[in-house]
């Protein structure tokens, strides 16, 4: 059982299952949406216990998805992409330790430039 929470405390969450590996995301919605880059963990929603679901808010942020964020401290905690039954949970909200490592770097032609990504995972172009 994995243990997550904003930063205000008012939206917390469970992942009752293993952790799949989490995916840093570097495309300008998740840059924009989290102040750097997103790590998101994928986790099937049966194994997702959200609480404090009246301070979560869900914004549209593209034609195809939507992103959970907490209204007290505006922390970016999950990603859903219509018609799934997985969510991608924020890695950084989660308690730590959290027994896992990062697998890779995905939409890396869409990085910033104040940063060099220089841990040898694989990068991939877009998703
Ligand atoms: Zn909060
Ligand atoms: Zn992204």
């Amino acid at each position: 059982m994995h243990n997550g929470r904003c930063d205000c405390g008012a939206v917390r969450f469970t992942i009752d299952a293993a952790l799949s590996p989490p995916v840093a995301c570097h495309c300008s919605q998740c840059r924009r949406s989290s102040g750097h880059i997103w790590a998101g963990t994928l986790v099937d929603d049966a194994a997702l216990t959200i609480t404090g679901q009246d301070a979560l808010r869900w914004y549209r942020s593209s034609a195809i998805a939507q992103r959970g964020f907490c209204t007290g401290c505006g922390a970016s905690l999950f990603y859903r992409m219509d018609g799934e039954n997985k969510t991608s949970v924020a890695t950084g909200a989660l308690d730590a330790p959290t027994g896992t490592r990062l697998a890779k770097h995905i939409f890396v032609a869409d990085k910033s430039d104040y940063y060099d990504i220089a841990d040898g995972l694989p990068q991939h172009e877009a998703g």
